[in-house]
């Protein structure tokens, strides 16, 4: 029997390269989104016709309305989405306040639940905007806490968190996720996709996507709402 694993899914590029990742080491995926009250539903519908056409186990919706607290563009629709800037080196305000430890926290209760012991997450820490929970020392600090935090830990069934995005460029990533068949014209990665899931071509994740079909020598098959 294939062992189960859970796997991060926003309907973005990196999130999905890495559920095709998860496949093909030979894990039986369950999926996990969360509605976390961002800006759009594109991702969202994107991750639900990812799930189906990936043949998930099961794929869970979480809803968790993150807008509460706001303090970042992708959650209060009262900051704007900054356009990418080349030499930011400031966390920028698309920031989501502990947004990986919240998601990874609750992949954790579920998986112990399903119950999986491989919890798959799409971070990178080579083509990625400066968050403080993208970093490798979060990721092993995180998998540490999973299993002093659990009956499944202590219990000797002891989680893993994979990262197998964590020291890949964009580039890397799409060249990986096309040599297993990815169809990224089905992601959306884009901060202020359109309700049809047209990207902006501005953003920070718009530019690193970009700049990443471009260093694979891949054709973009990204959907712009603007030519
Ligand atoms: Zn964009």
């Amino acid at each position: 029997m294939l062992s189960p694993a859970l796997v991060l899914l926003s309907g973005g590029l990196d999130s999905t390269t890495t559920l095709a990742i998860a496949k093909s080491q030979g894990f039986s995926c369950h999926a996990l989104t969360f509605d976390y009250g961002q800006r759009h539903n594109a991702e969202l519908n994107a991750a639900k016709k990812i799930a189906q056409t990936m043949g998930v186990k099961s794929h869970t919706v979480f809803k968790l309305a993150l807008d509460q607290f706001g303090g970042s563009a992708l959650t209060d629709k009262s900051i704007a989405v900054p356009d990418f800037q080349a030499a930011a080196t400031a966390i920028p305000i698309t920031y989501v306040p502990a947004r990986n430890t919240i998601f990874l926290s609750i992949a954790l209760g579920l998986a112990e639940t399903l119950p999986a012991q491989d919890i798959f997450i799409g971070a990178s820490s080579v083509d990625y905007s400066g968050y403080p929970d993208c970093r490798p020392e979060f990721f092993t600090a995180f998998n540490h806490l999973a299993n002093l935090a659990t009956q499944s830990g202590i219990e000797g069934r002891p989680f893993t968190v994979h990262t197998p995005l964590l020291y890949l460029s964009k580039a890397q990533t799409l060249q990986t996720g096309i040599a297993l068949g990815i169809d990224y014209s089905l992601t959306v990665s884009c901060y202020q996709a359109s309700e049809e899931g047209l990207a902006c071509g501005q953003c920070d994740s718009c530019m690193l996507r970009k700049k990443g079909f471009e260093d694979a020598g891949l054709a973009d098959v990204t959907r712009y709402s603007k030519a």
